[in-house]
């Protein structure tokens, strides 16, 4: 039988498994092999896999009505689930959904642009954005993008490649130490727009957390603030990307939260509706509706299934579980037991280099030599073997490869489910354990 995977996968040579269901925590194969999900798919299914909550408002918003189009309807789904998006973030005014996270950066660089436009000042139009980021696959989003793997073939179409230096404290841009660096990397976006010309500079974009390229980069403490700073002195939008970040993932509803820092623009995707549908938000604050409002009272972007009844319900479904069973304050406090677990691998493996993150998303990068902290030759794939013997021990975790032609980069996300248990999360570290011992083992 020809597996429809060999017509759909991007990686011609790759196997994967064929899935046949998900409950909780876990996914099981066709061949009745299980498999612990520490990354949440790509950090989308927040709730875990089966639950019947979610598939009851998705059946009954169907029985109602699954589809009408954007300017011919708007559904209570739809009014509901913007007002309680904004809810979560006091300053917002607007929301607008699309189907991905590369749709709603899409959505949140025209409304930079159009905001410009409408302040009489159509120069502004150059987008900031920092070396180790990603924005989406889109050629819009991916323009913004520093993920050299997604974005080298296209280079000589998209927008100019990012150049704001990575708050990366493990490896300093700047070769200094996070307690007296000063906040040169926050420096560097003022360096930048100074360069470009703050009369050419619309937006800076940014991921609280860099998740997909980064592998959880953390930002050290102020450095928000300063850029929100920088970016109100020189008159550019801040845009969070948090996409990744968003609705809980970090235990806040937001990244930026973590420091109280009020973007322009924000864009959330993925756990939005843990997977059980696609779709996606860009939220606009009242200074950028205002004008637009006030300008032309138009915005030309959407798409067919934007706003769709079916998606917003089951969003609105995903939002009631998480408030319900209290998941925010649960990440945190699950994100505090597994940051200690991936620690304690850590000090037993030598190959992590360093373990990041905040809440439910955790990288770990992997190194050839700790003291020196020598990343491994690219052609070895440690990333990509790691990921694929974890599979084999029963346990999903994501390669995170966004640094590669800045640092050699090989680097995992751990990103369970905000639902896991202690029974789950102990054996989630003993599969990630055994895989560590043999992939250096391999590696001797
Ligand atoms: N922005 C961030 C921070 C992401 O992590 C991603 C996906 O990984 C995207 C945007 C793109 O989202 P999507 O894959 O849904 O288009």
């Amino acid at each position: 039988m020809v597996q429809t995977s060999m017509l759909i996968k991007p990686n011609l040579n790759a196997q994967y498994p064929v899935v046949d269901y998900g409950q909780g925590v876990y996914l099981y194969d066709q061949q009745g092999t299980q498999y612990l999900d520490g990354c949440s798919g790509a950090i989308v299914a927040n709730l875990g896999h089966g639950l019947k909550q979610i598939a009851d408002a998705a059946y009954e918003q169907a029985l109602k009505v699954s589809f009408t189009y954007r300017t011919q309807f708007t559904s209570p789904a739809a009014e509901t689930l913007a007002q309680r998006l904004v809810e979560k973030s006091p300053g917002m005014d607007w929301v607008f959904f699309v189907n991905s996270g590369s749709e709603a950066t899409e959505v949140a660089l025209r409304l930079a642009w159009q905001y410009w436009q409408e302040r009489g000042k159509p120069e502004k139009r150059k987008v900031l954005s920092r070396r180790v980021s990603y924005h989406g696959m889109t050629l819009g989003a991916l323009g913004v993008s520093g993920h050299y793997g997604r974005r080298h073939r296209y280079n000589w179409l998209l927008h100019e490649e990012p150049a704001v230096a990575e708050a990366y404290c493990y490896r300093c841009p700047f070769a200094l130490e996070p307690e007296s660096c000063g906040l040169k990397c926050a420096d560097d976006l003022e360096r930048k727009i100074r360069q470009a010309g703050a009369d050419q500079v619309a937006a800076f974009i940014a991921e609280p957390i860099v998740g997909a390229s980064g592998a959880a980069l953390t930002p050290p403490a102020g450095y928000f603030e300063k850029i929100r700073e920088i970016c109100d002195r020189y008159d550019v939008l801040l845009i969070a990307d948090e996409v990744m970040t968003g609705l809980g993932r970090t235990g806040e509803w937001f990244g930026m939260d973590h420091w109280n820092v009020k973007p322009d623009l924000i864009a959330v995707g993925k756990g939005m509706s843990a997977g059980y549908s696609p779709i996606a938000a860009i939220m606009a604050s009242e200074r950028v509706m205002e004008t637009i409002r006030a300008g032309s009272g138009v915005g030309v972007f959407g798409h067919t299934y934007s706003g769709n009844p079916q998606s917003c319900a089951i969003s609105l479904a995903v939002l009631d579980y998480v408030e319900e069973n209290g998941l925010v304050e649960q990440v945190r406090e699950t994100g505090q037991r597994m940051e200690a677990m991936l620690r304690q691998l850590a000090s037993v493996h030598g190959i992590v280099g360093d373990v990041r993150g905040k809440g439910l998303l955790f990288g770990m990068e992997l190194v050839a030599d700790r003291a020196k902290k020598s990343c491994f030759d690219s052609k070895l794939q440690v990333a990509n073997r790691l990921v694929s013997t974890a599979m084999q021990n029963g346990l999903v975790i994501y390669p995170s490869q966004g640094m590669v032609d800045l640092y050699a980069g090989d680097a995992i996300l751990v990103a369970p489910p905000f639902v896991i248990n202690e029974q789950e999360l102990q054996e989630m570290t003993e599969r990630l354990d055994k895989s560590l011992k043999q992939v250096a083992q391999g590696l001797e």
